[in-house]
């Protein structure tokens, strides 16, 4: 039996590595080994998802964490290469843009073992992302390339992809058939009060946790400003991701957004299907909000996920706190029509057969 090895260490790269999962382990045509970096160790960043999402159970944990970006990667590379060694398999498969990405691309492909790439060719143009340089990188050197949308496709080609040998495919979204996964348990809005303590007929979903808003204290706390100024007219709900609560603690920033933990993915879908709008700089959560009929404000100066604003269903605003009340305001009055297809049907299982197809061509 062929082998798949699945490199994963971040929360999104669990919740799109569970859609490929499922369909591996029904079609029984391969075997999968995760290997976990240990990037996420939360059992709420991490073990949830495993739970809930029915993953099976990482084969290795790596453990590789609490360092810089250079020691992160490095060592991610070091642990990855012995075990690559050992279990010797046909593919790795890897997802999105983190250092889990990046380190598992470079040693597979390095040992000469092809590398797939979930999510690529997003590009925010900005190179002090350091997503941005991941995705750059993990594109360059994958032989197999799953792009979500046309304009990541575009994004290659404009860099010149169409004269490399790397197989491109525009596969859609993957969140998308993780999303859909969900979609009969939402639950009862009452439920949702209870459980997080929410009052009042509408509330805003939020959250902040990349390094370029969340390492600048001037700049995080322009954020919560805005944050707060919008909790005056309706209530504000944000999982606090652990890079934020850690910030907020060392700069000394109170809030009087309704703070909660970070949650699980069913919770995460239940929060999306109640809330008015979305509040975010993820990248994941700004198509959930589209996925659920949402508008979102993306609290960043660009965006990969260029479509939804090109619709006018998300609207990116700096962290001002005018900017943000204003571009919410807009939002609330803006009539919206969530009706296109922006991120193609039957993702996991287009992947999936292009994975089978590009083993057999190169008779693997
Ligand atoms: N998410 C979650 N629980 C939370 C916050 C986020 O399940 O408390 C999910 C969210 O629904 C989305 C994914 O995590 O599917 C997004 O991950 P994140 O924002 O960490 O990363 P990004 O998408 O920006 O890479």
């Amino acid at each position: 039996m062929k082998k798949i090895a699945t490199v994963l260490g971040a929360r999104p790269q669990f919740i799109k590595a569970a859609v490929l999962s499922r369909i591996i382990a029904e079609r029984e045509e391969f075997q999968e080994v995760i290997i976990h970096t240990g990037q996420h160790f939360d059992d709420n960043m991490s073990e949830i998802f495993f739970r809930e999402l029915g993953i099976p159970p990482a084969a290795y944990n790596l453990d590789v964490n609490r360092v810089g970006h250079g020691a992160m990667t490095g060592k991610m590379m070091e642990c990855l290469e012995p075990v690559l060694e050992s279990e010797k398999p046909d593919l790795v498969l890897v997802y999105g843009d983190t250092n889990s990405t990046l380190a598992g691309a470079l040693v597979a492909r390095k040992m000469g073992i092809p590398v797939a790439h979930v999510e690529a060719g997003l590009r925010s143009g900005n190179m002090k992302m350091p997503e941005e340089i991941n995705r750059i990188v993990t594109d360059r050197i994958s032989n197999i390339l799953f792009c979500p949308t046309e304009q990541a496709v575009k994004n290659l080609e404009e860099e010149g992809f169409g004269a490399f040998d790397i197989r491109m495919v525009q596969s859609g979204d993957i969140m998308k058939d993780s999303v859909a996964f969900f979609k009969d348990r939402m639950g009862s809005r009452r439920d949702l009060n209870e459980k997080y303590g929410l009052e009042g007929e509408k509330f805003v979903l939020a959250t902040i946790h990349r390094q370029e808003n969340v390492n600048d204290p001037s700049q995080l706390a322009a954020i919560f400003r805005g944050l707060d100024e919008i909790s005056r007219k309706t209530g504000v709900v944000m999982p606090l991701h652990p890079r934020t609560k850690a910030a907020m603690k060392e700069f000394g920033i109170k809030t009087g957004v309704l703070l909660i933990d970070p949650v699980g993915y069913g919770a995460m879908q239940q929060l999306l299907h109640f809330c008015e709008m979305v509040v975010t700089d993820s990248g994941g959560l700004q198509k959930e909000a589209y996925f659920h009929k949402k508008p979102c404000l993306v609290v960043r100066p660009q965006t990969e996920w260029v479509e939804l604003i090109e619709h006018g269903l998300a609207v990116l605003t700096t962290a001002n706190k005018g900017q943000l009340l204003g571009a919410f305001q807009e939002m609330r009055n803006r009539r919206l029509d969530f009706n296109q297809n922006l991120y193609g049907r039957q993702i996991g299982k287009t992947i999936y057969d292009e994975i089978c197809l590009f083993l057999e061509l190169n008779s693997i």
